[in-house]
């Protein structure tokens, strides 16, 4: 239910009404780097996720595994509801800090809402309870309009973000495998493409078979998926094949 672009760790909500207002939130974002960083002491904090749970059955999300990087997280969300408030821009609902990543949320489906479904059935979920579900490091806080237009990219509309370059800590610690996660090489990007492609030459023979078999085995029961095309394609590339050496 939840666009994978728009996953996110809520650090806190407040209500900005002018800009003027969201421009010092802002400045109070880019303020906040030093103690940021120090707060971190060079270290990256690495939030590992594991489990789901739900807060009413209307929103379902993966938890955060127990551990220090829980801490550390509370106070940097304390860190900058400070910030905020004693510049007066925290105003709204002061619900205690309760790290998730939501996955699923009955607010973002009105068509289920309308036949009547208030909850979640937790029998969904209930074989990703004790599921690990990988660790993601924070590098970047974002100050963010739940209300604007999403951005291109699938995001929430982001007024400003401050990027936590740990490396300019002079405490700054490296991870025990010995080098900072870095941009992905060539070869690891290749690596992905290859799968990617893999992944949806196999979900597109599966689709085929299903329906194949949903048709009862229809009349191109038994080709390839596009093979009805199959002859012109063929066709088309004998012709370009000719051209080619032609030439
Ligand atoms: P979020 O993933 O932060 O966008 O939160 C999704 C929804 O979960 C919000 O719209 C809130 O309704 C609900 N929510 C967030 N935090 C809490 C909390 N601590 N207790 C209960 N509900 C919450």
């Amino acid at each position: 239910m939840i666009p994978v672009p728009t996953l996110h760790i809520t650090l806190l909500v407040t209500h900005l009404a002018r800009q003027e207002q969201v421009d010092l939130a802002a400045a109070a974002l880019a303020q906040a780097e030093p103690s940021l960083a120090e707060l971190l002491g060079g270290a990256e904090l690495a939030l590992p996720f594991s489990g789901v749970a739900h807060f009413r059955n209307d929103v379902v999300f993966v938890a955060l595994a127990p551990g220090p990087h829980r801490k550390a997280l509370h106070s940097l969300a304390e860190l900058l509801c400070g910030r905020l408030e004693e510049r007066g821009l925290l105003e709204g609902d002061a619900r205690g800090f309760e790290p998730h990543l939501t996955i699923m949320k009955l607010s973002r489906a009105p068509k289920l809402r309308s036949q009547g479904i208030k909850r979640v059935d937790p029998s969904l979920y209930s074989n990703y309870t004790s599921r690990f579900f990988g660790e993601q490091t924070v590098e970047r806080l974002d100050l963010c309009s739940m209300l604007k237009k999403k951005q291109q990219d699938g995001y929430y509309h982001t007024e400003t973000s401050l990027q936590l370059d740990l490396t300019q800590h002079p405490l700054h610690r490296k991870r025990s495998s010995g080098h900072r996660r870095s941009e992905p090489d060539e070869a690891e990007l290749l690596r992905i493409s290859k799968r990617l492609v893999e992944d949806a030459v196999s979900r597109a023979v599966q689709q085929y078979k299903q329906e194949t078999l949903q048709n009862g085995g229809g009349p191109n029961a038994g080709q390839p998926p596009g093979n009805a095309d199959g002859d012109a394609a063929m066709k088309t590339t004998d012709a370009n094949a000719a051209t080619d050496s032609g030439k």
